[in-house]
């Protein structure tokens, strides 16, 4: 299964570059794999691929950072309107009476059922909204026509 994080590597391959290589080797990088002939342009890189490498490292990291934990049910509780929760609480005691008991006890469960359900509805838009609207490849370095059926 190719997961985001080496989605985020394969990217990350295609972004890097490669130290500059001259034909004329008094041009090229002294990082690059032939160096340079000329003396003076010192060890350090100067085709500017390692400040861009830097760049593609720093992305990646931040995307490859884990995504952030949920709210708890008290979490998204304390995040209902103060009307639902008065709604909530009348629409148990409607419940309570319709099964024929005053009994608080049973109203206090009909609205513990109301709340699990208004925090699985909270639970399943956090979990739709973070899926990605377009699902990745599977395997985008091997991804051809013949894979995809079209041959
Ligand atoms: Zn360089």
């Amino acid at each position: 299964m190719t997961t985001t994080r080496d989605l985020i590597q394969q990217l990350a391959g295609l972004a890097r570059r490669k130290h500059y290589t001259c034909e004329d080797s008094w041009y090229s990088c002294p990082q690059s794999e032939c160096g340079s002939a000329n003396d003076n342009a010192g060890a350090e890189c100067d085709c500017g691929a390692d400040e861009h490498n830097a760049k593609v490292d720093a992305i990646c990291a931040y995307l490859a950072q884990p995504e952030p934990e949920g709210p708890t049910d008290e979490e998204i509780m304390d995040l209902m309107p103060q009307l639902m929760h008065e709604d909530l609480a009348s629409a148990a005691r409607a419940m309570a009476a319709q099964a024929g008991t005053d009994n608080r006890n049973v109203a206090g469960m009909m609205r513990i059922i109301l709340n699990h359900h208004a925090v699985d509805l909270a639970r399943a838009v956090l979990a739709r909204c973070g899926r990605p609207a377009v699902e990745p490849p599977i395997n985008p370095a091997h991804n051809t026509a013949q894979d995809s059926g079209q041959l």
